[in-house]
């Protein structure tokens, strides 16, 4: 980027290839070794009991909705074999603000995962901490210790949509604000864990509020170091209550968004590509606008339901992306370390 140009005009009227270039010579400097990074994941979300009423959210149910459900341990437990089986080396375990789950049922649960499923927990985002710090009068400090006690390993992004109040307070008012977000974000890197760091954008916010939340990132992360990578998506507007009307923005405005996300947030080692919500083409090309990684292979319900063959198709498809986009691949944990390359992998698997 020349040096006279500031980063909002650079964002709004820079050339999209000249964003992409500036991007890419950024990721080329962290990311010098040509590989594509890759995790294989399973997304467990146990309960869709929510008192959050955000605007953007077609998830959740509220209390006495018949359609409302929290999985058992057992049930979890059940879900990370069937992960563990096909390579998987973590859960990212999420759910609604429940307020009928007392705090030691979390607790007991990481203790339950880490005795009978062990595998790596990225679960419960600064939301949830933030709403248990609330219902069960504690500390936020306290709530992160003692999931880290009982188990957690790592804290995920979510809920951070737009870190601007104007914006938060349209759309999701009842959740953690941007100031306690970023809190606690704070507060579990000086606990000595390691979180990923989103941004939800297409909310009604301006290019100015995207940089503002990005700027605020930049800044915790100067501090703490404790991100270890961004990942950007749009609204995905069917089907949620109160913005189904909101139009879904494009492939354009993702490619310049992960761009400048590159550029701007220079101190966070890793940028993932969305492929899941942009689809795999726009996935493929965002590797050539700052993103390192290809994200999840998120085992989904219809794939542990089928057979090894599917997933072994979708691994396969995974690195034939991230091959046919000039990029060696490479599968990863949670922290970025390598692990074995997929053939073994899967053999295991399928043993
Ligand atoms: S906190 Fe918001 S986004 Fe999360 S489940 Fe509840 S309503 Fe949905």
């Amino acid at each position: 980027m020349p040096p006279t140009r500031d980063l909002l005009d650079f964002y709004t009227n820079a050339p999209l290839l000249e964003l992409g270039a500036e991007a890419d010579r950024v990721r080329q400097r962290l990311h010098p070794n040509n590989t594509v990074t890759y995790i294989v994941d399973r997304n467990i979300n146990y309960t869709n009991v929510c008192v959050a009423d955000c605007g953007f959210c077609a998830f959740y149910r509220r209390p006495k909705d018949a359609e409302g459900w929290t999985l058992s341990y057992e049930q979890i437990g059940a879900k990370i074999d069937e992960a563990k089986a096909l390579g998987g080396v973590q859960i990212l375990m999420q759910g609604g603000h429940n307020p009928y789950i007392p705090f030691e049922w979390y607790l007991d649960l990481l203790r339950y995962i880490k005795t009978h499923h062990p595998i790596h927990v990225h679960g419960f985002s600064p939301s949830e901490v933030d709403f248990w710090a609330k219902l069960y009068r504690m500390d936020a400090r306290d709530v992160i210790r003692e999931l880290q006690k009982a188990g957690l390993d790592s804290i995920p992004g979510g809920g951070g949509e737009i870190l601007v109040q104007r914006v938060r307070d349209e759309v999701a008012k009842k959740k953690a604000g941007a100031d306690r977000w970023l809190e606690i974000m704070e507060i579990a890197h000086q606990e000595g864990m390691k979180t990923s760091v989103t941004m939800m954008y297409g909310i009604g916010e301006t290019l100015a509020e995207r940089l503002e939340h990005l700027e605020r990132v930049r800044e915790v992360q100067a501090r703490t170091g404790g991100f270890t990578a961004f990942i950007c998506w749009p609204l995905q507007p069917e089907n949620t209550p109160r913005m189904s009307h909101m139009v879904k923005t494009d492939a354009v405005d993702y490619l310049r968004t992960v761009a400048i996300s590159r550029i701007a947030l220079q101190n966070v080692p890793n940028i993932q590509s969305s492929w899941v919500t942009m689809g795999v083409k726009v996935g493929q090309t965002a590797l050539r606008f700052g993103c390192n990684d290809f994200g999840s292979l998120m085992i989904e319900e219809n794939v542990v339901s089928a057979a090894n063959t599917t997933h072994r198709t979708t691994i396969a498809e995974m690195e034939r992306l991230i091959h046919d986009a000039g990029f060696k691949s490479a599968r990863r944990r949670q922290d970025y370390s390598i692990v074995a390359p997929v053939a073994a992998a899967v053999a295991v698997a399928a043993a």
